[in-house]
């Protein structure tokens, strides 16, 4: 007989969730105006609002705790983190910041200028916000296939070097780099191929631009790569990730993902000229240049966890729960964004809740009904995180509509994703009498789905 898959890990400490009643759960929906981002973590039975410093450090990550250095500047820990990015990347100048979009503002304060135009594949939003904010354009030039939640197609996350190609011809000198988001977050942490880097390096070199990688998982990335990617079966993680980052100039890093930390980021680069271009915004917003907002605790627990996440048993044992919650939900035929990505399954709202209109919300819908189900917390990425067309003010209805239901990392067991898929089916099961969705009561101006009030509508 085959042994069954396990885990890579065995667990030394455990910290205590608590069920509650749907009575219970009523009360606190209620209370947070039907927003899950204002729901206390403690009424929370199974927490999958994001994945992004929530995971749980190894035993070798908290000895690294003990063992940083707070010195002002020159901390071993900066060295031991900037040996350890040099290693796994190339990258001879390492600037850490306090999460990933820090550093997107340190280095994007001096790369990006009013009137620029950043092409890309789905920027994530802060990476946008840091691009519109100086008046500038992040243009999406993500493949059309990512588009169909239904299509199989292994690289769902890569670069249109055509309509990348038409952005640089069109927009010419007003492009300062292209940015590659690894693994494509927006488009459902869809993996980019080692053939689609190396196409947007050409078409970059044939133009004379950089490219910077927005790398919070590229360590899923990669592994997508080894398991995915004709010639690469028999490579090491490291050795993979080594030749995805020959293909850029530079990355920024929100180390809350795949550098396994509660809190974290950097940037790093082979330029010389974005170092000493970028280091005073460093100084300026972060801190001094051998800890940029990090604590010497922090940055050795991030070395470690660098190490840790760049070997395939670690990368293995994630990506097989995701794909385990995946195989659940098909069973129940319940729609999401195919195949399963590398950090978070993305429910199809509209495909499930057939009744609730779009302008009632589907996802935010479903999202309060997985919470009401069994307490817990997925979130909405849809027409409520999608804001309001900054001319016109009405609601943009016109992309994908989905619940993420977002892992952390060596958090969760198995049993826990089949109690979500089991709670999701129970909602699937009756979601012919789910007629109606939500209205919004207060809305900010701008990132409206923090801080959101909604109420039911009821016939
Ligand atoms: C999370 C994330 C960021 C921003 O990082 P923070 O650490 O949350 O500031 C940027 N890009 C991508 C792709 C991300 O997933």
């Amino acid at each position: 007989m085959n042994l069954p898959f396990a885990e890579s890990w065995k667990i030394k400490m455990v910290e205590p969730i608590r069920r509650s009643t749907r009575e219970e759960r009523e009360q606190w929906i209620k209370e947070a105006h039907y927003n899950v981002f204002q729901l206390k973590a403690e009424n929370v039975y199974i927490d999958l609002l994001t994945d992004s410093g929530t995971g749980a450090m190894s035993d070798r990550q908290w000895a690294g705790v003990m063992l940083g250095d707070e010195s002002y500047a020159g901390a071993t820990s900066f060295f031991k983190l900037k040996e350890t990015i040099q290693r796994l990347t190339g990258f001879e100048y390492v600037i850490p910041t306090h999460q990933g979009r820090a550093a997107e503002n340190v280095l994007f304060s001096y790369l990006v200028k009013e009137g620029d135009v950043v092409p890309g594949n789905s920027h994530f939003d802060t990476t946008k916000g840091h691009i519109e904010g100086r008046k500038a354009v992040a243009l999406d030039c993500t493949v059309d296939d990512a588009k169909d939640t239904q299509l199989e197609v292994p690289f769902k996350g890569n670069v249109d070097p055509k309509k990348l190609e038409a952005a640089l011809e069109k927009y010419g000198d007003k492009v300062p780099f292209i940015i590659v988001t690894i693994t494509n977050n927006t488009a459902g942490g869809q993996p980019v191929s080692m053939q689609n880097l190396r196409e947007v390096r050409a078409v970059a070199d044939k133009f004379g631009k950089p490219v910077i990688f927005d790398s919070a998982r590229f360590a899923e990335n990669a592994y997508f790569i080894k398991t995915r990617e004709k010639g690469y079966e028999n490579k090491t993680i490291k050795e993979i990730t080594r030749e995805m980052f020959e293909l850029a100039d530079g990355m920024t890093m929100s180390a809350k993902k795949d550098g396994i930390v509660n809190m974290g980021g950097f940037i790093a680069t082979r330029r010389q000229d974005w170092y000493e271009g970028a280091k005073g915004y460093c100084v300026q917003f972060e801190g001094y240049l051998t800890y940029g907002g990090m604590n010497g605790r922090d940055m050795n627990a991030l070395a470690i966890g660098l190490d840790e996440n760049t070997e395939f048993d670690n990368l293995q044992t994630r990506i097989h729960q995701v794909e385990y919650l995946a195989s659940l939900l098909d069973e129940y035929h319940i729609p999401y964004q195919r195949p399963a990505g590398g950090h978070a399954l993305f429910i199809d709202a509209p495909k499930v809740l057939t009744h609730v209109p779009k302008e009632e919300f589907p996802a935010q819908t479903l999202t309060i009904e997985l919470y009401l189900e069994a307490g817990i917390r997925g979130c909405e990425i849809g027409y409520l995180l999608a804001d309001r067309d900054p001319v016109t003010r009405e609601n943009r209805f016109g992309g994908l509509d989905l619940l993420r239901l977002a892992i952390p990392r060596r958090v969760y067991t198995d049993n826990h994703m089949a109690v979500i898929a089991a709670a999701l089916k129970n909602v699937y099961d009756r979601r012919e009498q789910i007629t109606h969705g939500v209205r919004i009561t207060w809305e900010a101006a701008l990132m409206r789905h923090f801080t959101v009030q909604l109420e039911r509508i009821t016939d």
